[in-house]
């Protein structure tokens, strides 16, 4: 076995694979091309047409010898000793080489509605026929049975000859099922520890037990505890996850052998559950070691699928059950698995023995966020002015995989600014760019769109400094952005909540509802502006009733539970149409109050909403404390 990083498929089989379905596309029809060339080729004097008229004359002048009689043409041939001056004269050919051998000449017309043919031909003594189209048995049996099957083996073998590449000298064409493909990839040391991953402290600390049970299986063993085969790694995308089993491995210092799901499932039902049994055996002989599966949702779908399921998939997943049952857990094998879909697998990965831990994977929380941040900022050059925790702040809700990515894009900017060091500034903007996209100075607003803009934005920030539960502005910008808004207020939690009163949701609505009523109260218009806005606030509204049971019809009655929700968390209702039209209506009536709300709060403080909205437009961003200064400014003097 090789000692550094090996993967085992270097060679890229779609590339290879769609160059050979092209030439053999280009042979086909070459070939197809050739044949016809040849078949047209004018071997003997090309057939000439002639007109029905002339075939009659032809026939009545005793020039002819005989007729076939086709479905839809009449060909003819002359007499030997045919009239050669009347031919001529009826066809207009002059005298030439070729008219000579013309009894060889054949002729032909389309066939016409004549029911006078037969009778005319005999009357002038004209052999006549009708071919009958007769295939040899033989060819009937081979155009009927062998051609496809050659067929079918050519695009067989075409199509995945990469399989039939990877079997390797000891396969056939029935040795699929015995692949010896692998797909999986070993690192012999992952070189990531758990240091490297921040801010998953329970996710880590259960991981640490594993890597002990691969430390010290005796300690265990002496007890009479089992250790667990496999621990599953359940949680959103990028928070993680791959980086946490890796770093399992790496702590433990044990190779690592992975393989993502997806790659698992083949055309050919089988070869996935080669892959699984070939992965296993290897890893058996490379003792003690961990086997991480990638995205195991492609495999581990529950089996009951109403469209007659997948053969494919559930063969790999019978074989990957039968393979983590048939290692013994004191051999030092763990298995790992990674999925952002838990509530999708089947139930008998899930049961003890196989996948019997899971360790949640969540989104990171405030520290947590600060500490990722930290991890990869420590590898960029920091200037002193950076504050992480600030950063941290402003990224409610990203993942592990954000904030990296947010850091990279931080020291990008600073390198473009001509800087050596990474500043607050560049943090700042790359968080913006991720939430807003790209500033867009060269999209031109006309005036009156600048003003609505203004008005706008700081009808969302005024309405939420002046209700005391919402949470205070820090930006406010109309400088547009790549992801399509036109300015933004940007308003970040003091601190993070876990929970939020019926009140503060209220309040949440109200301001993003403030927006628009900006635009009602100072032009009387309301423009598409405020499309994100509503989306968002009636979704709050919707969930406060059917989720939250903050609904004053149904009380605390769920009508809605959250499907997949380490992904987009999408709501599925599970109320009757008659309670969901009454929802509706609640939906509504919430909203109405709120908009009402916020239109109120802007009349009365108009004046407030006209200076920093006057303001926002010369400066075209604001900082919070700017807009805190200005607002008191005028009720001060109120
Ligand atoms: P997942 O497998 O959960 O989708 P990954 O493990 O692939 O996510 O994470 C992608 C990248 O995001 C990692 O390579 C790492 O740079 C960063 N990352 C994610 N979570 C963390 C974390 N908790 N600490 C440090 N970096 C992280
Ligand atoms: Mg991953
Ligand atoms: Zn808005």
């Amino acid at each position: 076995m090789n000692k550094n990083t090996e993967h085992q498929d270097p060679n890229t089989p779609e590339h290879k694979r769609g160059f050979n379905l092209f030439t053999a596309i280009s042979v086909f029809f070459l070939i197809t091309f050739i044949l016809n060339v040849i078949l047209s080729l004018p071997l003997f004097n090309p057939p000439i047409e002639i007109s029905y008229n002339q075939f009659v004359k032809m026939a009545e002048s005793g020039n002819i010898s005989k007729v076939e009689l086709w479905d839809s043409e009449i060909k003819v041939v002359l007499k030997k000793d045919f009239d050669e001056k009347f031919i001529h004269d009826l066809l207009g050919i002059s005298y030439s080489k070729n008219f000579k051998n013309m009894h060889q000449q054949i002729f032909y017309t389309g066939r016409v509605e004549d029911p006078d043919l037969v009778r005319m031909l005999k009357q002038n003594d004209v052999e006549f026929y009708r071919p009958v189209i007769r295939t040899s048995p033989i060819l009937s049996f081979m155009s009927r049975w062998v051609f496809p099957v050659v067929i079918m083996y050519l695009v067989y073998f075409l199509l995945f000859s990469r399989v039939l590449r990877k079997m390797g000298s000891g396969g056939g064409m029935m040795g699929v099922g015995k692949s010896t493909a692998k797909v999986y990839s070993m690192e012999q040391s992952t070189g990531v520890v758990f240091a490297d991953v921040a801010g998953q402290d329970e996710a880590k600390e259960s991981l640490m037990e594993m890597v002990d049970y691969l430390h010290n299986p005796e300690k265990y063993q002496k007890i009479g505890a089992k250790q667990p085969k496999g621990a599953l790694l359940v949680g959103p995308p990028g928070t993680g996850k791959t980086l946490l089993a890796k770093a399992v491995a790496g702590e433990a210092g044990v190779p690592f052998y992975s393989l993502s799901g997806s790659e698992f499932i083949e055309m050919f039902v089988g070869v996935g559950a080669s892959r699984v049994r070939d992965l296993f055996e290897q890893a058996k002989k490379d003792t003690p070691c961990i086997i991480f599966i990638d995205e195991i949702d492609a495999i581990g779908k529950t089996r009951d699928n109403q469209l007659g399921g997948n053969d494919e998939r559930e063969q790999t997943l019978n074989q990957l059950l039968a393979e983590m049952d048939g290692f013994d857990s004191g051999k030092g094998i763990l298995v790992l698995a990674a999925t952002n879909r838990p509530e999708i697998l089947d139930k008998a990965l899930l049961r003890p023995g196989r996948f019997d831990r899971r360790v949640i994977v969540d989104k990171p929380d405030l520290l947590g966020r600060e500490a990722i941040l930290k991890v990869h900022a420590d590898r960029i050059v920091l200037a002193d002015d950076v504050d992480l925790h600030a950063i941290a702040l402003m990224t409610s809700g990203a993942a592990g995989a954000d904030l990296a990515n947010m850091v990279n894009e931080a020291a990008l900017r600073a390198v473009k600014m001509g800087r050596s060091a990474v500043k607050q500034e560049d943090l700042m903007e790359s968080v913006e760019v991720v939430i807003a996209g790209k500033e867009k100075r060269d999209r031109v607003l006309n005036p009156k769109e600048r003003e609505m803009v203004a008005y706008h934005e700081v009808g969302h920030a005024l309405v939420s400094a002046l209700q005391k539960n919402s949470t205070p502005v820090t930006k406010i910008t109309i400088v547009p952005r790549t992801m399509g808004s036109l300015g933004y207020t940007m308003s970040v939690p003091e601190e993070e909540r876990y929970l939020m009163t019926k009140d503060e949701l209220l309040a949440e609505i109200t301001t993003l509802l403030g927006g628009r009523a900006a635009e009602m109260v100072q032009f009387g218009v309301v423009t598409t502006g405020a499309s994100n806005d509503i989306e968002r606030a009636t979704r709050l509204a919707r969930s406060m009733v059917t989720q939250y049971g903050m609904s004053d019809t149904f009380g605390p009655m769920g009508l809605e539970s959250i499907e997949s929700q380490y992904l987009d968390g999408r709501a599925v209702t599970t109320a009757s149409e008659h309670t969901i039209a009454a929802a509706d209506e609640e939906v509504r009536t919430i909203i109405d109050q709120c908009q009402k709300d916020a239109i109120r709060l802007l009349e009365d403080n108009r004046v407030a909403l006209v200076k920093i909205s006057e303001h926002l437009l010369e400066k075209e961003n604001i900082t919070g404390e700017e807009f805190m200064e200005l607002l008191e400014e005028v009720k001060s003097q109120a």
